[in-house]
């Protein structure tokens, strides 16, 4: 492991000097680590997108200079996404709203009939598009490891045939584990069996270089607000041929390229080829531009060193962990598999909503607690299997209570390239604290939310 020293500082991020409340009534910095939900804007992206601001105007639907202007960076945008994403030539990008936008994009535009391949482990977003659209999902148990989980993709598409297409979606890495996938390989036995692969990327792109050419994958999707550029944009980007051959995502202007009353009286319309045909409405040039800027601003800072500096984080934060007996860690893939900034666990003793809520009141930092919008995995990694009940379990009164039985939901930590090292010091620290001496106010349920007590 690298000496913290040889290591490049971490980008600027807004937020970084923001104060927050104690219970107690003492102010201390924010330490932000829960990125995996949404990272903090890159002070860079933040810049960009003010220079730009003044510039705003309307996009494919304007003839004076700001529109133009604002046409232009709307369009360059995307490619520079495309080179972000080391895209093949007749590739497209499309803006959307986010992963679950984009993912829906693609559920609506697969041809009719297309059979889909996931695993149950995986974010609710590549689990659920595709049974909504009407598809027929193949949802694999949850694998042990990267090897098995390839020869599970493979076992399963060799025995089920049906079906003129196939699509096998699958995440980079895991919002819940952090842990990649090995989607180079799966990709190689999908298109082996002749099935085309989705890679969510919503937690890989902002921790790794993704290179569709070299992956081999067909599309690729990610969010702007986990890529430090919360401006409401995503992106789903890879093949031309489905998406154009698909009805647009949505129906209306831009999508369209000419709309003409027929004879008898009804409407014709011919849509647009390319990414315009699923970019209906007024398109959200900022959340582009603002991606845009993050994409230039993580490579120009370059993965490697983004990644070294993140890999010392998470070998100062599993060895601090590992030290304590109470802590848990999740993993599907056990304890050497490599991962991204994003960790889950479970105290023993401890409701997790309550550990959380005394993390942010008593030391004023920002975890998650619950099942992640990916339940069957979290409650496979609990030891419940991937079914069972809500698990929102009660607040206060510390759950489980006896050593050995299992927690029903867990804390995720997680953090990137804005995260200085004293976050996940002090992390481990209030950890350590709170196995040990416990909480020092009460908390109560408001809500469905798990506070501290200022009632008096
Ligand atoms: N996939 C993964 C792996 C995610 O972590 C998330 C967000 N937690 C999503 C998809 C959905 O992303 P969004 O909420 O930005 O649509």
């Amino acid at each position: 492991m690298p000496a913290s020293l040889d290591l490049c500082a971490p980008l600027a991020v807004l937020g970084a000097d923001v104060q927050v409340p104690l219970v107690s009534g003492e102010k201390v910095g924010y330490a932000a680590l829960d990125y995996a939900a949404s990272s903090p804007a890159l002070q860079r992206v933040w810049d960009e997108v003010a220079a730009y601001a003044p510039y705003y105007g309307s996009v494919h639907r304007g003839a004076g200079y700001l529109s133009q202007l604002s046409t232009d960076l709307f369009e360059q945008s995307r490619r520079t996404v495309a080179d972000f994403l080391d895209l093949r030539e007749d590739d497209q990008v499309v803006f959307t709203r986010a992963t679950t936008d984009s993912l829906n994009l693609l559920a609506g535009a697969v041809p009719a009939g297309t059979r889909v391949f996931a695993f149950e482990t995986e974010h609710h977003a590549s689990l659920l598009p595709w049974r909504q659209a009407g598809l027929t999902v193949s949802y694999l148990r949850a694998p042990d490891s990267p090897e098995q989980a390839v020869a599970a993709l493979a076992e399963a598409l060799a025995a089920d045939t049906a079906g003129e297409h196939r699509l096998f979606c699958v995440t980079g890495a895991s919002n819940v584990t952090g842990e990649l996938w090995p989607v180079a390989e799966l990709t190689r036995v999908a298109h082996q069996h002749g099935a085309r692969v989705v890679l969510d990327a919503a937690q890989l792109a902002p921790h790794h270089r993704v290179s569709v050419r070299e992956l081999d994958v067909d599309w690729v999707a990610f969010s702007g607000h986990k890529l430090y550029a919360p401006f409401g944009a995503g992106v789903l980007a890879g093949r031309s041929d489905w998406l154009d051959a698909a009805e647009p995502y949505l129906a209306g202007g831009g999508a369209s390229r000419t709309v003409a009353r027929e004879v008898d009286g009804s409407v014709a319309v011919e849509w647009h080829q390319g990414p315009a045909r699923h970019e209906a409405g007024s398109p959200n040039v900022i959340g582009a531009y603002a991606i845009a800027a993050a994409c230039r601003a993580l490579s120009e800072a370059g993965f490697e060193a983004l990644q070294a500096r993140e890999q010392y984080l998470i070998g100062r934060l599993t060895a601090g962990l590992a030290e304590i007996p109470e802590v848990r860690v999740l993993s599907l893939f056990g304890p050497q598999a490599a991962r991204v900034g994003v960790l889950s666990f479970v105290v023993q003793g401890w409701n997790s909503s309550h550990f959380s809520a005394a993390l942010s009141a008593e030391y004023g930092i920002g975890v998650r607690d619950g099942l992640f919008c990916a339940h069957p995995l979290v409650r496979t990694l609990l030891g419940g299997g991937a079914g069972g009940p809500g698990s929102v379990s009660e607040c206060g009164a510390p759950e489980p209570s006896l050593p050995g039985e299992r927690s029903l939901n867990a804390i995720r930590v997680s953090f990137g390239a804005g995260t200085p090292e004293e976050h996940i010091d002090r992390f481990l620290a209030a950890v350590r604290e709170l196995v040990s001496d416990g909480a020092r106010w009460n908390y109560r349920n408001e809500g469905g939310r798990c506070v501290a007590d200022t009632r008096r």
